[in-house]
Formats: C-alpha cells, sequence, structure tokens
C-alpha cells in the first residue's frame, strides 16, 4: 500500500480545466503542483487547495521555456517531493485561416501545446523512473480528432500530443509509468468562452451544443474526473490510451 503522499504537477492549473484537474488531486489526496504563466491564478488556486485542508504549491513558469520549466520543477521537487503524477493541460488556442499562420504564430502554437509538454515531461520523468511507479496524462483535444476550421497550427500539436502519448507508453510501460491522453470536447472555461466570441458562435452556440448526444457545454469537473481515474491506483493496467470528453460527439 502507498504511504507516502504522492504529488502531482498540473501545468496551466491557474484556470479551467487545469484548476479543476488540480483541486480534484488535491480532493483524492494527492500534493498538488499548480503550475501556470499567471502567477496570480496559480497562487489563488494553490491557495483555495491549502483553504481546504490539502498541500498545494502555486510556482510560475512559461512551459514553452525550457529553463523556466526546469527551475519550476526544481522547486516542485525541494518543496514537495519527487513528482509522480504529471497532468500535461497548459494550453492556448487560436483562430487564423490557413493561409494566414505567420511563422511566429506557428511556432508559438507548436511551442506551447507541443514542445512545452515535451519540456515538462522530460523534465519530470526522471522522477518517475527513480520511482518505478508514474502517471502521466496528457490533454489533447477533440479538434485533433476530427479537424477544426482556422486551427490547423492548433490540432496539429493537439494531433502531436496524441502521437508523443502512444510513443511514450511503448517506452515507459516498464518502469510502472503510464500515459494516457484525454480529449475534450467543449468544455465551459475561460478558453472556450474566447473560442465562442472568436469564433462568432454567439447566438449559433445553442444550435451547434444541441447537435451533440448531450446537448450541453462540458464541465471542466468532468474532464477532471476522467484524468483523475487515469492518474489513479487502479488505473495501472491503463496505458497509450485516448479518452473523449465530449458529449458523446462522433469522431
Ligand atoms: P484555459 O481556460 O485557457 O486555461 C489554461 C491555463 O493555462 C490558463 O491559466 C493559461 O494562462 C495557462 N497557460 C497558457 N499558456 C501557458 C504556458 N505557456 N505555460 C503555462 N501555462 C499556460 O484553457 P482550458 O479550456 O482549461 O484548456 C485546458 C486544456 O484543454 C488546453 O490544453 C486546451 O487546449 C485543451 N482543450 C480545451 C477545450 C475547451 O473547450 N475548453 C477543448 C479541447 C481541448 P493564461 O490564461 O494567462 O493564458
Amino acid at each position: 500500500m502507498q504511504t507516502q503522499q504522492r504529488v502531482a504537477l498540473v501545468t496551466g492549473g491557474g484556470a479551467g480545466m487545469g484548476e479543476a484537474t488540480a483541486q480534484r488531486l488535491a480532493r483524492d489526496g494527492l500534493a498538488v503542483a499548480v503550475l501556470d504563466i499567471n502567477q496570480e491564478n496559480a497562487r489563488q488556486v494553490a491557495a483555495a487547495i491549502t483553504a481546504s485542508g490539502g498541500r498545494a504549491l502555486a510556482c510560475s513558469a512559461d512551459i514553452s521555456e525550457r529553463a523556466q520549466v526546469d527551475n519550476a520543477i526544481a522547486t516542485i521537487h525541494a518543496q514537495l517531493g519527487p513528482i509522480s503524477v504529471l497532468v500535461n493541460n497548459a494550453g492556448i488556442e487560436d483562430f487564423t485561416p490557413f493561409t494566414e499562420i505567420s511563422d511566429d504564430n506557428w511556432q508559438r502554437q507548436i511551442g506551447v501545446n507541443l514542445t512545452g509538454n515535451y519540456y515538462v515531461t522530460q523534465a519530470v520523468v526522471p522522477d518517475m523512473i527513480a520511482q518505478q511507479w508514474g502517471r502521466i496524462i496528457n490533454i489533447s483535444s477533440f479538434g485533433a480528432q476530427v479537424g477544426a476550421p482556422n486551427m490547423v497550427h492548433y490540432t496539429a500539436a493537439k494531433g502531436g500530443i496524441i502521437a508523443m502519448t502512444r510513443s511514450l507508453a511503448q517506452e515507459l510501460g516498464r518502469q510502472g509509468i503510464t500515459v494516457n491522453a484525454v480529449a475534450p470536447g467543449f468544455i465551459d472555461t475561460p478558453m472556450a468562452q474566447r473560442t465562442i466570441a472568436a469564433a462568432k458562435l454567439g447566438e449559433n452556440i445553442d444550435a451547434v451544443l444541441a447537435s451533440y448526444p448531450i446537448p450541453r457545454l462540458g464541465r471542466p469537473e468532468e474532464v477532471a474526473a476522467a484524468t483523475a481515474f487515469f492518474a489513479s491506483e487502479e488505473a495501472g493496467y491503463i496505458t497509450a490510451q485516448l479518452l473523449g470528453v465530449n458529449g458523446g460527439t462522433a469522431v
């Protein structure tokens, strides 16, 4: 039986699904490092966890910057201990027609949504190998499964996440480490609200949602529940999987 409290790291833990996941993992008994580019949001989420009797640490880093990632992981290590659960959740969206995507825009999307996960995962995996136990959960997107207009750069990165998940699962399985991905559909977070505005869905949002088998936006807590399952002790024989949390929308 596990006696020492496990430590989880949730990137993008300051808002939306990351916040819900950090809170869920804390309720499940883990110490949680809340990492976000937005320091104040990370601080507030960590403070809320601590106020509810949990153990949390806020750290700020842009995951697309390796030095910032390495500093943050060293701090987590020193203050909470070795990391055994990693939720690669931080991400950014953008809507630009393909012919208008600039090199900077492309690099930023890939830099945060794909390379950022590589930096964080590479910094954390040695802890998991040392423990011969680990859970990595990568947050991809429904858009990578079905495609999304004006989001070629975003979906390319999110598709890369799925391939990374499967390859890493094969590489790390013998070390007691599982690697799975969650593909959220339309989840009610600050990002989704920006998406609704940017895609000018406005009044059409009800029609879009009505076309889903479960005709509503998903809740951040519902994605957190799927992630928490992959993070659990019981999920030790489940790896290289992609779980859609999307209201049943066909893929
Ligand atoms: P959100 O509401 O925008 O929250 C994401 C958090 O990550 C924010 O606190 C954000 O800070 C932070 N962040 C952004 N860039 C970062 C970076 N470079 N380094 C560290 N932290 C960073 O997003 P969400 O909707 O919860 O999305 C969570 C994940 O799910 C993302 O990977 C997203 O692509 C994916 N997803 C979302 C949906 C959806 O419908 N919401 C659907 C499919 C997939 P700032 O706010 O300061 O940028």
